[in-house]
């Protein structure tokens, strides 16, 4: 089963140093993908998620942001053992992303076509002539819905939509094993953001793609993901498959506030219940678990020792609640670096 991990992040500890503060980022997250599924990481602004996407990628903010402590294993490689030169092969070529808002993808003064072009010129190892990288920037346009004649037009003469269609080809010409997917419709309106996320799973699907969906959308993981990962202040707090988070009757407290928090369009003048409170200044977290000041179920365990991973037949839950003794104190589950 190991052997069909495509990615394993391993106790992965992220910071960020400004001149006024240290930021904890990512606090030992641990993920685990298979290959050709989809990971939902979801979470709300704030809780590590893009951080831990940017360290697989190694594109944390150059001299602020740092991987101190843990290894990101991508097909049976750690990708924090290998030298920057030898990224660039993995980047775009066989690890690439797809960024929240197409506009900010795109180079505004650079016909569309080219820039897919491009990428296939950047990693051309094959050796493909011009023509033979032209037919497969045809080939992409085809593949994502857009008429191939449209690739001599520049970004502003597509819609929102369509320049997401644009950024996914993009993401997609060489064909990568790994697709993060960074809030790919949160700019789009709710029709298109169907079409584009139906696209992207007949993409993957077809290309034998595996895919990593970060998201804050509760609805979107479940129409699309196998597995899912929530993330609260740097830390993996629940994680498991979706049936286990959407069937399921044991969870987080966190995830039980994000569920309390969704409208049921079956119930009548039904009042939504917020999470209280904030999540927490990442330079300065609580100690032990990071959710107890908003937490309803908290303990006096809970403000003082930091939960471990709870395994419920795979069913992953970073909470005091699944201790069997849960008045004893218990060793800290991650070391802060
Ligand atoms: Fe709540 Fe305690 Fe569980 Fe944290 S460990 S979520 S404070 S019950």
């Amino acid at each position: 089963m190991t052997d069909n991990f495509l990615l394993q992040i391993n106790d992965l500890w992220v910071e960020y140093e400004t001149e006024d503060a240290r930021v904890y980022a990512v606090n030992g997250a641990n993920l685990k993908l298979e290959r050709r599924q989809t990971l939902g990481l979801v979470g709300e602004t704030g809780a590590g998620k893009t951080s831990t996407a940017m360290s697989v990628l190694r594109l944390l903010p150059k001299n602020l942001g740092f991987i101190r402590k843990g290894d990101i294993i991508f097909d049976g490689e750690s990708l924090l053992a290998l030298k920057e030169i030898d990224m660039l092969t993995y980047r775009g070529s066989r690890i690439s992303m797809i960024f929240q808002d197409p506009m900010t993808s795109l180079n505004p003064v650079i016909p569309v076509g080219r820039q897919v072009a491009e990428v296939l010129e950047l990693h051309n190892s094959e050796g493909l002539s011009g023509e033979e990288i032209d037919k497969q920037v045809d080939d992409m346009f085809e593949l994502v819905g857009i008429p191939a004649w449209r690739k001599h037009e520049y970004p502003h003469q597509f819609s929102g939509g369509m320049k997401q269609r644009v950024v996914i080809a993009i993401a997609l010409a060489c064909r990568p094993e790994l697709v993060i997917a960074d809030e790919p419709t949160t700019a789009l309106d709710v029709t298109i953001q169907a079409q584009v996320l139906s696209m992207m799973a007949e993409l993957k699907e077809r290309l034998g793609t595996s895919m990593i969906l970060i998201t804050h959308d509760l609805g979107i993981v479940a129409q699309n993901c196998d597995t899912v990962a929530v993330m609260y202040a740097g830390e993996i707090i629940e994680y498991g498959t979706i049936q286990d988070l959407f069937e399921g009757e044991r969870h987080h407290p966190y995830t039980e506030g994000l569920f309390g928090s969704i409208p049921d369009i079956y119930v009548e003048s039904e009042r939504l219940h917020p999470i209280d409170g904030l999540m927490p200044d990442p330079s300065d977290l609580p100690e032990g678990c990071k959710f107890h000041p908003r937490c309803p179920y908290r303990m006096p365990i809970c403000e003082r020792v930091i939960p471990c991973d709870h395994d419920l037949d795979g069913h992953l839950i970073k909470c005091h609640l699944f201790n069997e003794d849960n008045q004893n104190d218990l060793p800290a589950a991650n070391t802060r670096p």
